[in-house]
């Protein structure tokens, strides 16, 4: 048996048992990991809040032979996961949570893909009352649509699947017009001429695609060179659609995060 020690975040946790709880975590060091968090779930346990779901902590993993799940035996909090006003950030939260967990594979080590997914995490956290986080409030509904596409993006970089939003994905060419044929089985945008005979190609605005070039770069809505609010509603399309080929299915948070943000939008209006 191996133990290692890795700073993580909590992806998901289940009840095992009575009172153990198995806990998949995306670890900085080792990639993602799977363990039994035995006791984790009794009213005094010696995990306290770092195993509960979007905490970030420092673990200590205890690897065993094939066929057993590994165990945690130690792990401290870092940064809780605190809850605010806006319950738009929490499904954010656990979203980016579920995507983490949907597009990797155990004991892969991705430490940029660690460091973009905790970036995202604490800013969506509510800060604790005095306190002021990264931008001194709770994020409005726009700013976490704004970072929900752009960790997703940063993830499709990670994996290596990040769409072509410049030029046609196959010859180069820029991008023109006001509308864009843009692929959704890999590739991204097309020119009219690469479009014929392609399955699965989405005809999107131009303001979408100079949006998610935006995106990609920053969610930082003042960066935001442009002078009109970007399509959320086209883009968010884009994106599920997007994950939803490349996983094969569409993640449950997703109709959550939709329903908290359109009763969010109602709010504002
Ligand atoms: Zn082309």
């Amino acid at each position: 048996m191996s133990a290692e020690k890795a700073q993580a975040l909590v992806l998901r946790a289940r009840p095992f048992g009575e009172t153990s709880a198995i806990i998949t975590c995306l670890t900085r060091e080792v990639g993602k990991v799977r363990g039994l968090a035995k006791g984790a779930w009794r009213p005094k346990s010696k995990f306290d809040a770092a195993l509960d779901l979007l905490s970030i902590c420092q673990v200590l993993v205890l690897h065993r032979s094939s066929g057993n799940l590994d165990l945690f035996t130690e792990a401290f909090l870092e940064h809780r996961f605190r809850i605010g006003r806006y319950e738009s950030s929490f499904a954010a939260g656990l979203y980016i949570a579920e995507l983490l967990d949907s597009v990797t594979v155990d004991a892969d080590p991705q430490p940029e893909l660690f460091d973009l997914a905790t970036r995202a995490i604490r800013f969506l956290s509510a800060p604790r009352p005095g306190q002021r986080n990264e931008q001194g409030s709770a994020p409005d509904s726009r700013t976490v649509s704004a970072l929900i596409i752009h960790t997703e993006l940063g993830i499709l970089h990670q994996l290596g699947q990040l769409p072509s939003l410049h030029c046609c994905a196959e010859c180069q060419r820029p991008l023109e017009g006001r509308r864009i044929s843009f692929s959704m089985l890999g590739g991204g945008g097309l020119c009219p001429r690469c479009r014929r005979g392609k399955r699965s190609v989405v005809s999107i605005s131009s303001e979408a695609i100079v949006s998610l070039r935006q995106l990609a770069d920053s969610f930082d809505q003042s960066e935001n060179t442009s002078q009109s609010e970007p399509p959320f509603g086209e883009i968010r399309a884009i994106m599920n659609t997007l994950f939803a080929n490349i996983l094969g299915y569409r993640l449950k948070t997703s109709h959550w995060l939709a329903k908290t943000f359109s009763s969010s939008r109602e709010k504002h209006r």
